[in-house]
Formats: C-alpha cells, structure tokens, sequence
C-alpha cells in the first residue's frame, strides 16, 4: 500500500467520541476518518451519503434528504457546510425527464432544483448513485487496492476471486445518471451484495449506518488489499537496472536539472514544484519495465485528472550518467512530450471538446533521482505527485496478480475533456499573481522580512524563509504556516555571509520548490558610535552582513534565475541611511549604501537575462523589529538627546507625514518590486520613510 507502510488498516471509528451526533454530524465525523488515510482514498477523490429524515421549511412535514459531499470538497478536511442536501425524492423524479446517455450532462443542470433548504454548496456530479442506491448511507472510495483490480484485465474475475458474491462488477463507465441509475438497479435487485467494484475507477459500499457503512469499507478494502498482498508476485515492474543514488547526490543532482526543467516546464506561468524520492517511487523509476509500464498510462478518472494521462520518462543512467546529460538530455523530450500530447487532443477531441489545455507533462520520472511534478501551485504539484504514487501501487499490484489493463485513450480523453469537469475548472477561483512563483526572504523571521513573507504569500507565492535565528525562523514558520497552510511555506537556517551556507539554503529551496523567481534581501544588523569609537569588528560585521551578505544571495539567485531562464525579481531592504549621511552610525550607512550601488550594478547586469533589480528604503521601523528591541535603540535614544520610550514618537514626528512606518508598509513595497505590477522598473529606489527630503533621490 501507500509508501510500503503497514498495510493493516486502523479502525478508528470511536463511540464516545461521536456521541449524541445528529446523522449529519456523523456522516461528516465518518467522512473526515475515511478521508484521513490516503490508502482508504485519495487526496479530493470518493465521496460519501446518508439519507435523513428532516422537516421541510416547506411543509413543516418531514422528508428524506440527501446529505452527499459537495463538488470539489476533500473527505479528510470537509466541515459540514461541504456537503449538499438534496431532496431525495424530488431527485427521483428527475429519472421522468431522463432522455438517454447521450443527453445524461443535462440531468446534471437538474441537480440545483432538488436543493433542500437553500444550500448554497453545489452538488457532485457522483449525486446520482448516491441517491439511487437504496441504502441510508454510501460510501464511494478510491483505494489503490480496489483500483488495482477494477484496473486489471480481468476485473470482473478477480471480483469474484476476492469478495465472493459479497461485491458486484460493474463494467466502466463514464460516472453520471445512467451509471447511477445502472448501480442503484444493482443493488436493489441483489440484496446480498455490500458493495460494487466499478470498473478503472473504485468502490462503491453502502450499510444502514454510518458506523456499519465505515467499517464495511475498511473491511472491503482491507481484504482486496490482503489478497493482493498474498497473490503478488515478485518484482512485478522487472528487476532493478537503475539503483538511486544515495541521498545526498540526488539532492546535488535536483538542485542542478529542477531550475532548468522548472524553466522549460513554465512557458507562460509559473509551476511550483513537488519533488518525491520514496522507496516506491524510488523502486519504480529503477525498474526495468518502467518506461514501458508508465506509457501505458494512469487509470482512475482522478489519477488522469491530477497527473495527466501518461508521464515524461526520462531515461537516465545514475552512476555512468551525470547532470550534464540531463541537461542536455531534457529539452530534447519536453517538446515531443507536448506534441504527442497535442496529436493525443487531436485524435479524440470531439465538435464540442473544451480547447485544448497546457500540453506540458505533470509527473516527470527519472530513474535514481525519483519523481518531480510540475503544477500552477504547490499543494497541486504535491498532491499530483502523492497521486502518481497511488498509481504506482495500482501497477505494481494489477501487474502483481494478473495484468495491468489501463482504459482506453478515448475513455480517458472523454473524462479529461468532459464537458462538466470543464465547468468545474471554470469555477475555480481565479489564480492569485503570485502563484506559481517562488520566493526567498533573508531575515524572515523578523518584522519586515515576516510582513514581507506573509504580503508574498496573500498573493500566492512559495516562501522560503531564512534566518540565522533557528527559534525565531522556527515560531515564524509556524505562524505563516497557520495562516496560509504547509505547502507554501519553508524555511532554512542560514548565514548569510557564509558562502556554502547561502548555497545550501538556495539547493533546499529548489528541492522543496523547484527554483526561484523573486529574493528579498532583508537580513540586516544595526550599530551606532562615532567614528573613532567604532571598532574594526563592527565595521568588518556591518560590511560582512549588509553588503557582502547581500552580495552572496544575489550571486546565488542569478545562478539560479539565469539557469531557470525565465528572468526573476530582486529586492532589496535598504534604508534611508544608505541614501542620507547619519552623524554617528559610519558603519551601518556606508554598508547600506554599498548595497544600493550593489543593485544598481546588478540591475545593469540582470537586464539581459530579464532579472530586475529593485531596492526598498525603509526609515525608523520600530514595531516588530528585532534591530530596534536591542541596543541600537538606546543608541538612537541617546545620540537623538531622547528618552528610550520617545524614540518612536519622535522619529514620526520628524518626518514630513508625521506617520510612524510599520514592516507592513515596507512589505507592500516589497511586494510592488516583486510582482509584475513593476514590471517595467529596474535599479529603482523605493522611500517609505513617510518623507524625508534629504532622502528624496535625483
Ligand atoms: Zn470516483
């Protein structure tokens, strides 16, 4: 099963804790243990119902209404407002108008009318077995173990191998109304089965409660997978010819071809990426049989949805082969890989086929390195790889048992271009003008490297956070990660003015991401002396942080970028000082001033290549700075002739606005520079000082 891990399945199904529950609370409290395990279902697919008796606002008479997962929902996340509710009658009535399979979609416009109490949650377009079949509660799953054998050639008999005559067989079929209609006959006119195989796609259990529903599912996909498990042969992919290289020079290997494919794979929006080097993707790429076997395709509606039909198999010989094979190697397949996707479109489309979509490949497999996925964000990429995953155990057990017998590219076709799975790409909520794009922030554990990361991640981006702070870079992520989810946010501890540390956080930031589009520049320290009292270790630390810290990440980035191809944004956090001379603080004003002449020159040099260049002049940002909490107040304090409670009034007070400017103004500036709102700026300065005139730029 899922990663080779322990194939027994847990019951978790827990009578106290779902005490008292109304049916709706526990079919949301079944729903949420089934979709907790990715062997049970995967990530988004199946769906679950229960049939309750409720009081019509209508009528004030009680009806049975369909509770059944909404369109697009995940079963492990879904809250109670993700389901429907249906009038199950109203919806039998629907078979009246039905007018045949080729006019099945529009049963499907129906489903609105039969809404109970105004929910506003659209419908699946999965509605109609749930209704039609005469049990309270059903659940459709998506288990590797049950695909294997709805995917094998001999389905049918492998059914009856298993289950008995416990579970039925049901021939693929596009799911809409006539399957629904086809599996509820099924199940009314045999009242011992629990449950239906459906041919290349999954299982459908019922039971007269949730409870019993639950665990009739565990059990039927526990015992397919324990047959499986027991009928397997050895090596059902061919014997290992291309070992993985050891952890280490995979990640080598990553950080030099993810940029470069990241690159070729983007040709108009950015793709994050997921990278996945487990034991069983790892097996896989290294069998002998795999190219041949990860052509023939993916088979579950869902699999081909999320991965698209088929990979790119790259063919890589670890330990005689190197990078620069790849290299060479990669752009000489991506182009045949879209062209065949094309002529795939051309062959099965049909008059009123959606346009074509982005022919890229989704799952690139390269034998010793493993899986990379390539998708417009990064929870999508993840969840195309785990996909991809599910697909490898489905192989691994069909060809296992008997042969793995994927369904045919017009079936395939049919489903990816469906007219109502179009509809649901449509409403999608439109993508933010970030997403896609990786950025890294230096300093971001602090107050304008935080702002600036959260600010970066509202609009969609990837975000690398850096800090040398381990606990602060630590409590930072946690927060990012609480308000925009794990997939986004990451995060590395590092020096920027050590050389093979700055590298190391750039290679973890392509292996979680896949490259670089945007670096804010931001670490930064701060002292004030007069000049004869400033020691050469001060200087030296000034210049070692705000300049040649500076230096190293943006030599870093432009490898990056450069080898990514598609130009890039760099930020940096100045300040007023490096602008406007400050009596007392030599140190900190000369080094902030060698970076701004740094971006100037690295503006003029990224021009070609499309990497602009940018710098943000931030000016006495005192809340949420760490700078600003040590030391360097009571400096400011004292060379001001202030009181150390003061310094923030008065520095609001000195300035035109008389504003107090905070980390989130800097990170609006940040985010200007960084998005194609600038798209035309380079080597510019952007003040948010609230207005000195000192600092005005000429
Ligand atoms: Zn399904």
């Amino acid at each position: 099963m899922n990663e080779h891990g322990p194939s027994r399945l847990r019951d978790k199904w827990d009578d106290a804790a779902c005490a008292g529950f109304t049916e709706p609370e526990l079919l949301l409290y079944r729903s949420n243990l089934l979709g907790s395990d990715l062997r049970i279902t995967n990530y988004g697919g199946g769906n679950t119902s229960a049939k309750v008796a409720m009081r019509d606002p209508l009528s004030g008479q009680d009806v049975q209404v369909l509770w059944v997962k909404g369109s697009g929902g995940d079963l492990g996340s879904i809250k109670i407002d993700g389901f429907a509710t249906l009038y199950v009658e109203r919806l039998h009535a629907l078979r009246g108008l039905y007018r045949g399979l080729v006019h099945e979609d529009e049963m499907a416009g129906l489903f609105p009318h039969c809404t109970f109490n105004l929910n506003p949650r659209a419908t699946s377009i999965d509605t109609p077995p749930h209704c039609f079949i005469p049990h309270r509660h059903v659940d459709h799953m998506h288990a590797d173990a049950i695909i294997a054998i709805a995917a094998a050639r001999n389905g049918e008999r492998l059914t009856q191998q298993v289950f008995g005559d416990e579970v039925g067989w049901v021939p693929w079929q596009r799911p809409g109304f006539d399957l629904g209609l086809k599996v509820g006959r099924m199940a009314e006119e045999n009242p011992r089965l629990i449950g239906l195989v459906l041919g290349s796609h999954g299982l459908v259990t019922w039971g007269p409660g949730s409870r019993e529903c639950y665990r009739t599912t565990l059990r039927v996909i526990q015992q397919a997978a324990d047959w499986l498990d027991g009928h397997c042969r050895a090596e059902p992919f061919g014997s290992s010819v291309a070992p993985a290289l050891p952890e280490a020079e995979r990640l080598a290997l990553l950080a030099e071809i993810a940029p470069v494919l990241r690159g070729l794979l983007s040709p108009s929006s950015c793709k994050a990426m997921h990278y996945l080097d487990t034991s069983p993707v790892l097996d896989f790429v290294a069998a002998r049989r795999c190219e041949e076997l990860a052509s023939w395709g993916t088979t579950c509606p869902d699999h081909f949805l999320r991965t698209k039909i088929r990979p790119l198999f790259v063919p890589f010989a670890p330990g005689r082969e190197g990078a620069q094979d790849l290299l060479e190697r990669l752009p000489r397949l991506v182009e045949p890989y879209r062209q065949e996707y094309a002529a795939y479109y051309e062959r099965c489309r049909r008059a009123d086929s959606p346009a074509m979509r982005d022919p890229s490949p989704v799952i690139v497999l390269i034998p010793g390195l493993g899986l990379l996925s390539f998708q417009k964000d990064k929870q999508t990429a993840r969840v195309a790889a785990e996909y991809y995953l599910n697909t490898i155990n489905v192989i691994r057990w069909a060809e296992g048992v008997d042969a793995y017998a994927p369904m045919s590219e017009q079936d395939a076709f049919d489903i990816e271009y469906w007219g109502l799975e179009e509809a649901k790409l449509q409403r999608m909520p439109k993508a933010r003008d970030l997403e896609g794009r990786v950025a890294l922030v230096t300093g971001g554990a602090g107050g304008i490297g935080a702002a600036t990361a959260r600010r970066l991640l509202a609009a969609g981006a990837c975000v690398s956070l850096v800090d040398l702070d381990a606990p602060a870079l630590e409590a930072a992520k946690a927060d990012l990660q609480n308000l925009h989810g794990r997939d986004r946010v990451w995060s590395v501890r590092c020096d920027v003015t050590d050389e093979a540390s700055v590298r190391e956080a750039f290679e973890r930031t392509v292996k979680e991401f896949g490259g670089l589009d945007i670096l804010v520049s931001n670490a930064g320290i701060a002292s004030a002396s007069p000049v004869e009292e400033t020691s050469l270790a001060v200087w030296q630390r000034s210049v070692d942080i705000l300049a040649t810290g500076y230096f190293l990440v943006s030599r870093e980035a432009f490898r990056l970028m450069k080898r990514q191809g598609r130009g890039g944004s760099i930020v940096f956090v100045g300040s007023k000082n490096a602008l406007v001379a400050s009596p007392g603080a030599a140190a900190y004003c000369a080094a902030k001033a060698a970076s701004l002449h740094l971006a100037r020159c690295l503006a003029v040099e990224g021009a070609e290549p499309g990497i602009r260049v940018n710098v943000v002049n931030p000016d006495a940002v005192i809340r949420g700075s760490r700078i600003w909490s040590g030391s360097w107040r009571a400096e400011r304090a004292a060379s001001n002739r202030i009181a150390e409670e003061e310094v923030e009034d008065f520095y609001r007070k000195r300035s035109l606005l008389k504003r107090s400017v905070f980390p989130e103004d800097v990170a609006e500036a940040v985010y200007f520079f960084a998005s194609d709102l600038s798209a035309k700026s380079t080597g510019n300065i952007l003040n948010v000082d609230a207005g000195h005139p000192a600092a005005f730029t000429r």
